[in-house]
């Protein structure tokens, strides 16, 4: 089936000049980009994104993270892009990741991770309609 998930280049994957490269491998991956932004998520913005967390203890520092500068939200659509992405990406903590990762390769931490990857085909509708209007997806087809 073909689907959609919504990427986020991270505010420590801006800040350490990786979004070319991580860019580069979410499309060597197969991956096509329907829309993709610069955006400096406030916190209130960072917290209703990761609002499914609220009450967790890293919800704290996940929207301060989040809301510490640029982040670069990307829609991305592919046959199985949802299982497909979150391979590519490898485990939360970069240090259960897989070799060959992005997380393995350029995550720090569990928190700063480099990137979001949506975990299911409906939240990756919700989160896609949370950056980009429909207009702005269905002008890059
Ligand atoms: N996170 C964290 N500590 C944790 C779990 C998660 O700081 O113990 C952060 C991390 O940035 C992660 C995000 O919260 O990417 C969302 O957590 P989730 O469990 O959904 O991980 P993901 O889907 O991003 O792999
Ligand atoms: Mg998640």
């Amino acid at each position: 089936m073909i689907e959609r998930t919504l990427a986020i280049l991270k505010p420590d994957c801006v800040k350490k000049n990786l979004t070319g490269e991580v860019i580069a491998r979410i499309e060597k991956a197969g991956f096509k980009i329907l829309a993709m932004k610069k955006a400096r998520l406030s916190k209130e913005t960072a917290g209703g994104f990761y609002a499914v967390h609220k009450g967790r203890p890293f919800y704290d520092s996940l929207v301060e993270f989040m809301s510490s500068g640029p982040c670069v939200p990307i829609a991305l659509e592919k046959e199985n892009a949802i299982a497909d992405y979150r391979t590519l990406i490898g485990a939360t903590d970069p240090k259960d990741a897989a070799e060959g990762t992005i997380r393995k390769l350029y995550a720090d931490n569990k928190g700063e991770n480099i990137v979001h990857g949506s975990d299911s085909v409906e939240n990756g509708k919700i989160e896609i309609a949370f950056f980009f209007s429909n207009q702005e997806l269905i002008q890059n087809e």
